[in-house]
């Protein structure tokens, strides 16, 4: 065997499970392959001047290269299981949250000290939401900051690279069990039913490589080459829900009193009219909106900076509303991808309208922005997101815009932007046991790839659990 294990994809669940690995076992032989560039070299050519939108790069740096898809996130490490994956599902709550406090810590002793964890422990805003029918979730959230979080990230970097082998700009084209057929035809199995086989190979555009044990960790950015592997190996796989919704920006002064003491509120809404559920997602105080590009479709996230000469005067955050489909119709995923491009065709990009017009039937115009009392931190096209938005996912975002306004006013100003349309799509659930094992002996799939995760926290935690499977059985 080339390796002891291979891990494919070096977003935070392949980070951690490596850090893991070589930090409890120096000798092992451990392997990193990504699609994407070594963190010093991930830049997006969008610049806002030479290249005003996205020239789909072959690797795109934004979602790619070590660091994964959180590389220039806000570095948002929310210890929680309310929200973030359901890791505990398969390993149990209260193991979720000490590894996720275990993540935290390597994450101080990396650059993060320093950095503040918020906590809704005590906190008297959840009285208030509840007398405005709204429910505040429970967590505690360590904030990094973009900065801080790609210092994180470059310390990581310097430590693994002495210890396991990266291999970047090196897409795995495939994952074959060594001693099985080359199909998803198993020679024997084991008396629980698992394929028997002694490692498995690695292809790449490169070259082959064999190891004991895979992991694979491919993120949002994977899904499609998951989707592949699964059919290859034999892996079932369901489909999961999709989110969506608009990215709200509003002056940063009128959320100060819940983003000062908590950071982030996840805040959820159920709506009179639909009994649907809204919910706040990825605040970003004194942020900025960004564009984020999912297989050639633009949608719109946030960031904020923890160094306050890069933090502006405004907030950002998502309302999102989830759609799971049942019979007949199961491609959730292709459904959000549907509506992005509604309104990439109608706004070239991303769509911006400010909360009066939308509630007066109207599209927005330049003018009608620039006259705005908020200046939009990212250059969108103004329009109509009536035109994008299906009835019911608006009424219930402007519902829950109307109830934000009590425990916030000024939400519902005319002033409000809102830019669309924000969408989080969700990898299929790959079929996994407790230990996030797939069906063949030795081929673990974790984080945002599995369908399990779909955050920092959880896919970090989510590594860190597979590599203390592996070292408890080597
Ligand atoms: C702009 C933005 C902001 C975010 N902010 C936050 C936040 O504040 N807090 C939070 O909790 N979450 C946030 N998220 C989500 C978070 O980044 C993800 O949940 C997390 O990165 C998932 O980690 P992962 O390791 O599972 O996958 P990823 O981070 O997606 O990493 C997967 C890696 O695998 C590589 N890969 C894919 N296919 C292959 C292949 N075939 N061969 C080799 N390599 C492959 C990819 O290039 C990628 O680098 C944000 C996401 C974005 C895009």
């Amino acid at each position: 065997m080339d390796y002891d294990v291979i891990i494919i994809g070096a977003g935070p669940g392949g980070i951690y499970a490596a850090y893991e690995l070589v930090k409890n076992r120096p000798a092992l032989r451990v392997a990193i392959f990504e699609a994407g560039k070594r963190l010093d070299e991930r830049r997006c050519p969008i610049d806002g001047v030479k290249v005003k939108s996205c020239i789909n790069c072959k690797s795109c740096s934004i979602m790619s290269g070590f660091g994964g898809a959180g590389a220039f996130s806000d570095g948002k490490y929310n210890i929680t299981n309310d929200f973030g994956g359901s890791l505990y599902e398969y390993i149990g709550k209260d193991q979720a949250l000490e590894l996720m406090r275990f993540v935290d810590g390597i994450n101080l002793a990396h650059g993060g000290e320093g950095t503040r964890l918020y906590s809704t422990a005590n906190t008297a805003l959840k009285k208030t939401c509840m007398q405005n029918k709204l429910k505040l979730l429970d967590a505690q959230v360590r904030h990094l900051g973009t900065d801080i979080n790609h210092i994180v990230l470059e310390r990581l970097f310097d430590e693994l690279k002495n210890s396991a082998d990266f291999f970047f700009l090196s897409p795995v084209e495939h994952v074959t069990p060594i001693g099985s057929s080359e199909s998803s035809k198993y020679v024997a199995t084991t008396e629980s039913g698992k394929p028997i086989n002694s490692g498995f190979r690695i292809q790449t555009a490169d070259g082959t490589f064999t190891c004991k044990r895979c992991i694979v960790s491919v993120g949002r950015s994977g899904s499609a080459w998951m989707e592949r592997a699964c059919r290859e190996l034999g892996i079932p796989t369901q489909s999961n829900r999709v989110d969506l919704g608009v990215r709200v920006e509003l002056p940063a002064a009128l959320f100060a009193h819940l983003t000062d003491e908590l950071y982030e509120s996840k805040i959820v809404y159920r709506t009179e009219k639909f009994e649907d559920h809204v919910r706040t997602f990825c605040m970003n105080p004194h942020g900025i909106v960004v564009n984020e590009n999912t297989n050639g479709i633009i949608t719109v996230n946030g960031h904020s900076y923890e160094d306050p000469a890069r933090q502006t005067e405004n907030t950002n955050f998502a309302l999102l509303v989830s759609k799971h489909f049942t019979e007949p119709f199961s491609d959730s995923n292709g459904y959000g991808e549907s509506i992005a491009r509604l309104s990439n065709m109608l706004g070239g990009g991303v769509i911006l309208q400010r909360f009066g017009d939308l509630i007066r039937g109207r599209r927005s115009t330049v003018d009608r922005i620039q006259n705005g009392f908020v200046t939009p931190t990212l250059k969108a096209e103004p329009g109509d997101l009536s035109l994008v938005l299906p009835k019911r996912i608006l009424d219930g975002i402007i519902e829950m815009i109307y109830a934000l306004d009590k425990i916030a006013p000024g939400t519902a100003n005319d002033n409000t932007l809102l830019y669309g349309v924000e969408v989080k799509f969700y990898n299929m659930q790959v079929e996994l046991a407790k230990n996030l094992e797939t069906r063949h002996a030795g081929l673990y799939v974790i984080g945002d790839g599995s369908g399990v995760t779909h955050s920092l926290s959880h896919a970090s935690a989510s590594g860190v659990f597979v590599a203390r499977d592996i070292l408890s059985r080597l």
